[in-house]
């Protein structure tokens, strides 16, 4: 552990607060003015310290405190965040590690036995072309260049466009994943963004991983019918199919601990006061950590709506809108994340991660990582109302400093 200044980091978090939030919250949108801004602003907070700045072919910044091994340890999060968003999301992570490698340059006098690197990923949000943990998934070489270049803003702006006035060519990401040679691991402090830490009055949480989604839409067919002329008994209610799955699902899910089912849309047809419904369009989006457990409930789910359909005497169909595999993070590194928690506030609570980020990116690129998580009041966030209590994230840098020491002692074994 070293001896880092967690006063300093939320000092900065509200300096960055001033300079890029208007009265609607934070406006530091990727491939904006304003957050161009603020990733300068932090370069000059990071310039009184012994750091190699770099960027790469993706838009990410990296500064480096070189060490006496180049097996590196990576602290990283994002500067961006969605328009009217809040004061933490992602900048917590950035601010808090350039604390942790001001505490280690002074430790270790400039020289640190591992390589420790802090990372800004570019555009984790997605905010402006709808393409979340961009600059993360090139690093980690998931990134797809064909299914992004023809994306636009709601301006009719290309992403390629906006890109490259940002010095940045869509077509030499590919080389961003040369960043990870000599990466031994990565770890990342962010807020929680859901209540469970609150609801269990703990400040700080270990991450498990993030969860696996399974996102469709489900339509049944029934019968289109006069209201007032078709008894009861020969009805074919679209509706009444997709009530009973949405239903079904808090069953489906509540088997599980950490799993989540929802269904977030549904529209009847023809939609009129008059007509029993014939077509009903769901969405149904199913998480969880385990991808056996999101499995399971897909195959559920299908089968209950087969039977709802059957006795409602309509029919089903599916079709995927889009899926993620679960990501869970390094066990021994989780074990060491669990350590520092409970050395800070003497409860180690797991949690999976419903929402994604950039960790799960380098996870999924095969580097050992793990998260850290601060309460958020309220379990609110991407609004102007985000908050977690300054005791709080004063603990949290602290914890995550004693998580910084533990994982170059495990790099350098
Ligand atoms: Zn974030």
């Amino acid at each position: 552990m070293t001896s880092v200044d967690p006063r300093r980091a939320i000092a900065n978090l509200k300096e960055l607060r001033e300079l890029t939030a208007d009265g609607n919250g934070a406006q530091r949108v990727a491939w904006t003015d304003t957050w161009l801004r603020a990733r300068e602003w932090f370069r000059a907070k990071a310039a009184d310290l012994p750091l190699e700045h770099h960027a790469d072919t993706a838009g990410n910044h990296f500064y480096t405190l070189p060490g006496a091994s180049p097996a590196t340890l990576m602290i990283g999060s994002h500067l961006d965040s969605v328009p009217n968003g809040g004061w933490l999301d992602g900048c917590l992570g950035v601010l808090a590690g350039l604390e942790i490698l001001r505490g280690i340059a002074l430790q270790y006098n400039g020289r640190p036995p591992v390589t420790v690197r802090l990372a800004d990923f570019a555009d984790e949000e997605g905010a402006r072309f709808g393409r979340s943990l961009l600059g993360s998934s090139a690093f980690a070489g998931t990134h797809s260049i064909a299914a992004d270049r023809q994306r636009k803003d709601k301006d009719g702006v290309a992403m390629e466009d906006a890109l490259r006035l940002c010095g940045v060519e869509i077509d030499r990401f590919p080389e961003a994943a040369a960043g990870r040679a000599n990466l031994a691991a990565y770890i990342e402090l962010h807020i929680e963004q859901g209540p469970v830490l609150e609801s269990l009055g703990l400040p700080l949480g270990v991450v498990l991983g993030t969860k696996g989604v399974e996102r469709h839409a489900i339509t049944f067919h029934g019968q289109e019918a006069h209201s007032g002329s078709t008894p009861m008994r020969v009805r074919r209610d679209a509706l009444a199919a997709a009530a009973k799955l949405a239903l079904e699902i808090r069953s489906i899910a509540g088997a599980h601990p950490d799993a989540v089912c929802t269904m977030g849309s549904v529209k009847t047809f023809p939609g009129i006061v008059t007509a029993v419904v014939g077509r009903c369009e769901t969405t149904l989006d199913q998480r969880d950590l385990d991808a056996g457990v999101l499995a399971a409930m897909l195959h559920q789910a299908r089968d209950a709506s087969e039977r709802f359909a059957g006795e409602e005497g309509c029919t089903v169909d599916w079709s995927r809108i889009w899926n993620i595999e679960p990501v869970p993070f390094h066990p021994a590194m989780v074990g060491m994340c669990e350590d520092a928690v409970r050395e800070t506030c003497g409860t180690a609570h797991r949690l999976p991660s419903g929402p994604l980020h950039d960790a799960a990116e380098v996870a999924r690129a095969g580097v050992p990582v793990v998260m850290m998580f601060v309460q958020s009041l309220g379990g609110m966030s991407h609004n102007k109302v985000e908050d977690t209590r300054e005791e709080h994230l004063e603990l949290a840098v602290g914890a995550f400093d004693r998580l910084a020491s533990k994982v170059m002692d495990w790099i350098e074994r």
